[in-house]
């Protein structure tokens, strides 16, 4: 069995090179020529652990093939997998534009039997409009091919997508003929042999899952950092509210960490895109309101905290470590962070950012953005030449290497001596023994003098 995949994002690339390391032959397809040209090459255009090595030895070989021609994609191959990027439009509604534009191309080129999957994320009813187009297409075509639609959302998390892909929770897939049910537990066949569930249902009920996962986990989210305002508000510790409420295991304890927002390229636009949909159908996502309003206002709260201490910023240097939007991946895609510098560029603060791979990726975002003035931020080489000079400092990203910090040579280093944790990663008496003040997300955190006054949660 031969499969294309139509999009060589953080999907579509991890997708098709683990179905190329499973043996499958394997053609990943996408319109940016560059970065095409660059996986040709080996080179890697997105960030992923243990990505390169999987790309590196599946094109050596042969099982991975990289090109920008969807005709020679679609008469390779018995499935096509469509994974192209369904960002928010100006409506915060999802932008289907690239995912109908492939089911055009599919439908303007296949010529034998083939089952076109969809794993981008669409809103309900996508799949049943890419199946319109392609039928028109081949009808256009005065041609007689027959071909089968499914939904296959999909659930990888950037930093650890290639697990994620090999040993999923679970697969879904959205089917509506017996024909493309069998050829699709047979591509998913060396997973499901693991004991990994593959959930067989209808094409609609594929398509909401992905939408109701993501909206349930950043509700999750929202839901923990609201209690870890409160808890700020009456001294009360989140981390031991979390502990407590998430050994009930009708709640569990996974994915109950307060910090400074969700972002990304799926929370934000799946709980928008969600909210939109209903409206279409008249259906008001009261719950998911709320998520989004909470996690806007979250995204702030690290500013609110260091206005506390200094009211005037101007002339002050912060110095931000982390700028993805979680460890181990460079997507910038609605992170935090932006928010964070923004905010701070305008209140005049000096503002010096490191992060160990979003650099890049960060300074094209603000170059682009006249709002946030990417050219007043400083680019730092390593921590040290961040924190260097600083009044204060901010942890964004629990990268890896910011959690066991020499916290007395960041002291020694700033000019100031604040240190506000936006993920809740160290020690109160451990940065207290380095001489620095502490402020971090739900925990008790009176810093003295300088604040004896909560942060309501509605500032
Ligand atoms: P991405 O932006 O990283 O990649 C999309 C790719 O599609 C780009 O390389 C783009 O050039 C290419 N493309 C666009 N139009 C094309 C066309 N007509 N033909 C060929 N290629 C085209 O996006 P992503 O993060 O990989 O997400 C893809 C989809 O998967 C989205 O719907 C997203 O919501 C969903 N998803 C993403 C994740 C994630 O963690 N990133 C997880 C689960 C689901």
């Amino acid at each position: 069995m031969k499969i294309s995949v139509i999009g060589t994002g953080y999907v579509g690339l991890v997708s098709g090179t683990c179905f190329a390391d499973m043996g499958y032959e394997v053609m990943c397809i996408d319109v940016d020529k560059k970065k095409i040209d660059m996986l040709k090459k080996g080179i890697l255009p997105i960030y992923e652990p243990g990505l390169e090595e999987l790309v590196l030895r599946n094109s050596k070989e042969g099982r991975l093939h990289f090109s920008t021609d969807i005709k020679s994609a679609v008469d390779f191959a018995d499935i096509v997998i469509s994974a192209v990027g369904t960002p928010t439009d100006k409506n915060h509604r999802a932008d289907i534009k690239s995912v109908i534009e492939v089911a055009k191309s599919f439908g303007e080129n296949v010529s034998k039997y083939t089952v076109f999957v969809t794993k981008s994320t669409v809103p309900v009813g996508t799949n049943e409009m890419c199946k319109e187009i392609i039928s028109k297409e081949i009808k256009k075509r005065n041609v007689k091919v027959d071909f089968d639609i499914v939904s296959n959302p999909e659930f990888l998390r950037e930093g650890c997508a290639i697990k994620d892909t090999i040993t999923p929770d679970r697969i879904v897939v959205g089917v509506e003929s017996e024909k493309a049910k069998k050829m699709m537990e047979k591509l998913y066949k060396p997973i499901v042999r693991t004991g990994k569930p593959l959930m067989i249902t209808d094409i609609k009920s594929a398509e909401v899952i992905k939408y109701a996962a993501n909206s349930f986990l950043a509700t999750k989210i929202s839901f923990i950092n609201e209690m870890s305002n409160f808890c700020e508000c009456i001294g009360a510790d989140i981390t031991e509210v979390a502990k407590g409420i998430g050994l009930d295991g009708r709640i569990g304890s996974r994915f109950l960490h307060a910090g400074i927002g969700y972002g990304g390229s799926c929370f934000p636009k799946d709980v928008q895109a969600l909210i939109q949909k209903g409206k279409e159908v008249f259906h008001n996502f009261k719950i998911l309101e709320a998520v989004e309003e909470v996690n806007a206002r979250q995204k702030e709260r690290l500013f609110i905290h260091l206005k506390k201490v200094y009211p005037n910023l101007n002339g002050k240097k912060i110095a931000m470590l982390g700028l993805s939007f979680k460890p181990k991946t460079d997507d910038m895609r609605d992170a935090p962070s932006l928010v964070v510098i923004k905010k701070l560029l305008d209140d005049k603060a000096e503002v010096s950012v490191f992060d160990p791979v979003a650099m890049n990726n960060t300074k094209i975002i603000l170059k682009k953005d006249e709002g946030i003035r990417g050219n007043k931020v400083i680019f730092a080489e390593n921590v040290f030449d961040c924190v260097r000079g600083a009044d204060a400092v901010m942890l964004l990203t629990e990268w890896d290497e910011f959690r066991a910090l020499d916290l007395k040579k960041i002291k020694e280093l700033m000019k100031g001596n604040l240190l506000i944790d936006g993920r809740n990663v160290y020690d109160k008496e451990d940065v207290k023994k380095a001489g620095l003040e502490y402020i971090s997300i739900g925990r008790a955190w009176c810093i003295g003098e300088k604040c004896n006054k909560c942060v309501s949660a509605n500032d």
